[in-house]
């Protein structure tokens, strides 16, 4: 069994392919400019996104941590102020609370969606909680609607961490819909490479429809100052540039293209999986669709053997996430402990995620799932 091209987690180089002279056109024109930072193509982006995602605002800035960052700084949160978020995802979102002083605390996940478990938020809450920042994981978006009543109850602010889910759609029980991060009252995007939506370098955005939220973070990303060399708060530097803005604009047009062609991916994985025991497949949340920024399956036993088979056969794939935040060692002072949040520490070693991308087509995925039978034979004579 071979295969005579090669297999990526995901595959930049062929999207590049099919969009090449676009995208070379609009980087020579960036570059002839030589208007790099602040240049006509950041606003041109920012409004299409801001269209696209029915926003009433885009601040494009320079990367999603820098975003997520930003947006609990517009808060005006003071040290001890305590943000909710969950214990199964990147280290983003904790590692912005605790550089601002502020306090994680986590709400453990939902086993099958593996996000945010909205039954056990209410627990959490204290009079000290100010934020709840949802991670919109793999694609899918976190049940929106009970989280939000929740928070507009306690009067919180809602960060929604969408730099996986950028493009899904979550269903409201009244039928109305919104875009990943147009929910909640700041939602924030990475535009990292291998993100849905990816650019050629770092990048990142901040959504909101609050006029005082905008004009603070529009302040803050750029060093605090609305008039030049006036500095009304203090801020960082966080910008995207001109090239990687051109590259978004180009891009934005085709995701939802490329949103049809991963969930086309995703299905044919599942229907190849069907017949395969000991594996579960991505499980739908039930109001919102799903992008596949990952795609990630649940193993009761045998995942580690998987993983190392996977490795000697040299078939892409990932673990998103090992380890769980609250047992990471950057995060123990906070006084966190085994058993604390048993979901995500479970699925910490249960998933493994197979490539997923946009050029991914029949052929290259009966290779991996052949393989992926013969790797599930050997665990299951463990
Ligand atoms: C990628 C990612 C981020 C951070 O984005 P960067 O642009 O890499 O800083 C934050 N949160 C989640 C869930 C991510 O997947």
């Amino acid at each position: 069994m071979t295969i005579d091209r090669p297999l990526y987690m995901v595959d930049l180089k062929g999207q590049y392919q099919k969009i090449k002279s676009e995208i070379d056109t609009a980087i020579a024109d960036v570059v002839e400019s030589a208007y790099f930072i602040k240049g006509p193509w950041v606003k041109e982006f920012a409004c299409n996104l801001a269209g696209y995602n029915k926003s009433k605002y885009v601040i494009p800035c320079g990367n999603g941590t820098d975003a997520l960052q930003i947006a609990l700084m517009a808060l005006d949160l003071k040290p001890g102020d305590e943000v909710i978020t969950c214990p199964f995802t990147f280290v983003a979102t904790v590692e912005v609370i605790s550089l601002l002083g502020l306090t994680p605390v986590f709400v453990d996940v939902h086993e099958d969606t593996m996000m945010l478990d909205e039954t056990k938020l209410e627990a959490a809450i204290t009079p000290n909680t100010k934020a709840i920042i949802p991670v919109h994981l793999f694609g899918q978006i976190s049940n929106m609607e009970p989280i939000m009543a929740i928070a507009n109850r306690h009067n919180i602010s809602v960060i929604e961490d969408n730099a996986q889910a950028i493009g899904a759609d979550y269903t409201f029980s009244d039928g109305t819909t919104k875009k990943a991060g147009a929910i909640g009252h700041i939602g924030t995007t990475s535009f990292f490479p291998s993100k849905n939506l990816g650019c050629f370098g770092d990048g990142g955005a901040i959504f909101t429809d609050d006029e005082h939220l905008f004009t603070r973070m529009n302040m803050i990303i750029n060093h605090g100052m609305k008039v030049r060399y006036y500095h009304d708060d203090i801020g960082v530097n966080s910008r995207l540039d001109s090239i990687q803005a051109a590259v978004l604009d180009i891009k934005l047009k085709y995701l939802d293209e490329y949103g049809s062609a991963r969930k086309a991916a995703a299905e044919r994985y599942n229907q190849m999986l069907s017949k395969v025991d000991g594996i579960k497949t991505p499980a739908l949340a039930s109001n919102s669709t799903h992008v596949f920024h990952q795609y990630t399956l649940q193993l009761e036993q045998g995942r580690d053997e998987l993983a190392e088979y996977f490795k000697k056969e040299k078939i892409p794939f990932g673990i998103y996430y090992p380890v769980p935040l609250h047992l990471q060692k950057a995060y123990s002072g906070y006084g966190f402990k085994k058993g604390d949040f048993p979901v995500s520490e479970k699925l910490c070693k249960k998933v493994i995620s197979l490539p997923m991308h946009t050029e991914l087509d029949e052929e290259l995925q009966n290779f991996i799932v052949k393989k992926l039978e013969v790797g599930m034979q050997s665990v299951v004579n463990l």
